[in-house]
């Protein structure tokens, strides 16, 4: 066979999404909780997980986690759809509107998967820069919006890889002006808490994206959208039955059951964050950005490639977004632990000091 002739251009002209292993000790590069389960809830997780019925397929579309999660997001049932991982919902939006000559358009840089999966299910990416603080722009975007409507366009906020909410009425503006789906990405919601779910009510264009990943559930792969019912109803068309398999299902019922446990985590992880940011300042060498995320974005004196493979040498895996432009030499790093992040900001210095800061 000759895969050239069968695979599609804009597949053969990806790179593949790169994920690290996971062996380095000190991981602070997936934006993940670096706290588990608490010990105390260990027992009961494991006697509900060996309870299932693994012979059985899971319940097609989640029915029980909808009801559930619509009542905690205070919306209504036929309003959400939970997928495996935010990613899945991602791909099924782009999916449902890939139509020839279809566009998707993110302000950049933002999420890699916004860039990615539009591209695979047969749509254009369209990229507007975001401004020099890291905000919306939306004179361009307007532009954009003019000249060739979107079918789709992602807003994550907070903004990944920049770490900032972008200004809630650009945003709104955006969602305002679009013909098209408007997706806000609210997966770091729970190291801010700013919301545009009230806006559900507004504006029937738009779609919230919610996550379990950040707050401790990452294995999982547990995510929601959230819409006007209509465009729900269609979008459950191009999900497949059993997305969310049960194991996953029986721990976003354990995450809800628990709640406040996990909140609590993501309380601390604040704290850890504005801690970390007050070290990081103190490096000569790096500028740290503000972050209402479990992340923080810096950005080098020195060039970020040496620095993110001399920090692998000393065991910390972190994220290196070395992009000509304006993301040239930044890295980004995850809210780990106290003791994690320790480790993190002595190797940092000790490599700043050895480049000559
Ligand atoms: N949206 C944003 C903005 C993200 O940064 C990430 C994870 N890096 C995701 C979605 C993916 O979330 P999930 O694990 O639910 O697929």
């Amino acid at each position: 066979m000759n895969i050239k002739s069968v695979i599609k251009e804009e597949v053969l002209a990806h790179k593949a999404y790169s994920v690290e292993n996971t062996l380095y000790p000190v991981k602070l590069d997936a934006n993940e909780n670096p706290l588990t389960i608490p010990e105390a809830l260990r027992a009961e997780f494991a006697i509900r997980l060996a309870e299932i019925s693994l012979n059985r397929y899971p319940e097609a579309g989640s029915p029980l986690l909808v009801s559930r999660f619509a009542a905690s997001f205070g919306v209504a049932e036929g309003q959400v759809m939970i997928g495996n991982g935010s990613d899945e919902l991602i791909q099924i939006l782009c999916s449902a509107v890939a139509r020839p000559g279809a566009e998707v358009m993110i302000p950049t840089p933002t999420f890699a998967m916004f860039g990615i999966t539009p591209v695979n299910a047969g749509c254009r990416v369209v990229e507007v820069p975001l401004d020099g603080a890291f905000d919306l722009d939306v004179a361009a975007m307007s532009e954009r919006i003019k000249a060739h409507p979107p079918a789709l366009a992602f807003i994550a906020s907070p903004n990944n890889p920049t770490g900032n909410c972008f200004s809630r009425d650009r945003i709104e503006a955006i969602i305002a002006r679009s013909p098209g789906i408007v997706v806000v990405d609210e997966a770091y919601y729970n190291f801010y808490g700013q919301t545009f779910l009230p806006l559900l009510e507004k504006y029937d264009n738009l779609v919230i994206l919610r996550t379990l990943s950040k707050i401790g559930f990452a294995a999982a792969r547990v995510g929601f959208l959230l819409g006007n019912p209509e465009l729900v109803c269609e979008l459950n068309k191009v999900r497949l039955p059993y997305n969310l398999n049960t194991l996953s299902q029986a721990a976003a019922g354990f995450y809800l059951d628990h709640e406040e446990v996990f909140l609590e985590q993501a309380g601390k992880i604040r704290l850890w964050r504005d801690e970390l940011y007050s070290d990081l300042l103190k490096i000569a060498g790096i500028q740290p950005r503000r972050s209402d995320a479990n992340f923080i974005f810096f950005s080098c004196d020195f060039d970020s490639d040496r620095i993110y493979s001399k920090l692998l040498s000393g065991g910390v895996l972190v994220k290196n977004f070395n992009i000509p432009g304006k993301i040239k030499n930044f890295m980004r790093v995850t809210v780990g632990t106290p003791e994690e992040n320790g480790i993190f900001l002595k190797e940092l210095r000790e490599i700043l000091q050895q480049l000559g800061a």
